[in-house]
């Protein structure tokens, strides 16, 4: 699956919304981006594999310190709203699949709610091919890391893309020395 990199116009269109229950070619995108984000990432968002759709995929099943917020930390999110950010904000380190090698400090709200339409069996449906159970308009509230990439990817579905947050780019040389966590 090709990831699409800035300037592709692609990754400034806002992103349409898709009709629940999904179509066959729409269960196959999330499937290919799901195998994709695992070997690439902690978020994929479909405007980035060229789908000008509001879906994207958080995988955050390999960071220990998710499972205190969310039980399930492989999801997708399907025709999200960001419903509260709050005044708070945080500084953290952001890096894109889009952005091959660039790296902005960027300060964002530090927590979010967010309310989207998902699969409810996103294990069964990845790992067992299992019909997707849909589950309308949940709501998630979100901090630290997971708020931060939801962020990110709920961003790509608007246009909006990371290097024109007002940031600071850093350097790869700062990047090294600062051995922090990055947002794919
Ligand atoms: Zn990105």
């Amino acid at each position: 699956m090709k990831i699409l990199t800035y300037p592709n116009p692609i990754l400034e269109q806002v992103a349409k919304p898709v009709n629940i229950p999904l179509k066959e070619d729409e269960i196959d995108l999330i499937k290919e981006m799901w195998r994709a984000v695992q070997k690439i990432g902690v978020g994929l968002a479909a405007p980035q594999v060229g789908v000008s759709k509001q879906i994207f995929i958080i995988h955050m099943s390999e960071d220990s310190d998710i499972k205190k917020q969310v039980k399930e930390p492989d999801f997708v999110v399907i025709n999200p709203k960001i419903t509260f950010y709050s005044q708070l904000e945080a500084e953290m380190i952001e890096g894109c699949l889009s952005f091959p090698e660039e790296y902005w400090k960027i300060w964002r709200p530090a927590n979010i709610s967010l309310e989207y339409d998902t699969i409810s069996n996103f294990q069964d449906f990845i790992k067992q091919n299992a019909k997707p159970i849909y589950k309308k308009r949940k709501r998630l509230n979100a901090k630290e890391w997971l708020s931060r990439i939801i962020q990110h990817e709920y961003d790509h579905l608007q246009g909006k893309i990371f290097t024109k947050k007002g940031g600071i780019k850093l350097s790869k040389k700062d990047m090294e020395l600062l051995n922090e966590k990055v947002v794919d």
